[in-house]
């Protein structure tokens, strides 16, 4: 498989998404236009978050009954007298950030600018669906842990925001694994760690590596895409994507090479359509 350096892409599209960025031109930003407001406007988006919850619901009933039942690649050993748990991300699966990717989009300005001010306005909305599945899940004595790549700066922000939507959260174990080193996105051991104590019944997440290694999913698109064939036992039984049309690792997955300026990456794009 064709590798990506997934350093020096951090380094040009998040540590320092700003040199993509213009508040004189934003024709750049405006590209996510259409994808901000399909999240944002569209039925289509809901009933489909929707759909997706209502099925990881079914889908932990079964999981509940059966105890040789492990959603976690990390997961070994005796699993089965372990404490079912749930695995959700938290950007885009739990809290909709929407509101952010549209300052983006007006401003000109793309991440990271401005996203601590959102995070620390704790105002996300959540995506349709995940506050009845949550519950459920949580009714049903299933442990729910929150893994995000959130930096551990924004554990009181993240945590109530959370909370301000009602969903259930657990202030006596740490149910909230965020991202302690800067350049680690990896949520592999965080999982295997989840793993030792807890029976992983699913996973929820809308970034491919909210269910497999980071080594795995940082490759090029068209590789990137036999993954998802590679699993397919796995969708909609034991992983449960939500869509993310705005952003992810499936943008930057399109560039063999790094763009150099806002052109170049434009440019890629095109190249990359298939008429
Ligand atoms: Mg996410």
């Amino acid at each position: 498989m064709k590798s990506l350096k997934p350093i020096l892409f951090l380094l040009i599209f998040v540590t320092n998404g700003h040199s993509f960025a213009s508040e004189k031109d934003k024709s750049f930003q405006e590209q996510s236009m259409l994808s901000v407001l399909y999240v944002q406007t569209s039925t289509e988006f809901a009933a489909n978050n929707i759909q997706t919850f209502n099925n990881a619901s079914k889908a932990l009933d079964i999981a509940l009954q059966d105890k040789s039942w492990t959603a976690a690649l990390e997961q070994k050993g005796n699993f089965a007298s372990k404490i079912p748990a749930i695995i959700v991300d938290v950007d885009e699966t739990v809290l909709d950030n929407s509101s952010f990717q549209s300052r983006t989009i007006l401003s000109g300005l793309s991440y990271p600018n401005g996203w601590a001010k959102w995070v620390n306005e704790s105002e996300a909305t959540a995506v349709e669906g995940v506050y009845e599945f949550l519950h459920y899940a949580n009714d049903n004595n299933v442990k729910i842990f929150y893994v995000t790549n959130r930096l551990e700066s924004f554990r009181e922000p993240t945590i109530k925001n959370l909370k301000k939507l009602g969903l259930p959260f657990d202030d006596n174990v740490n149910t909230l694994l965020m991202r302690v080193d800067e350049n680690v996105r990896d949520k592999t051991e965080r999982r295997k760690n989840i793993a030792e104590n807890y029976r992983i019944v699913l996973l929820l997440g809308d970034q491919l590596t909210d269910f497999i290694s980071t080594k795995e999913a940082y490759v090029f698109h068209s590789d990137r895409k036999k993954l998802a064939k590679k699993y397919s036992d796995m969708w909609g039984s034991k992983w449960f994507m939500i869509t993310n049309p705005t952003y992810g690792r499936w943008e930057l997955s399109i560039y063999d090479e790094m763009p150099k300026s806002e052109d170049e990456a434009i440019q890629k794009r095109k190249e990359t359509l298939n008429p």
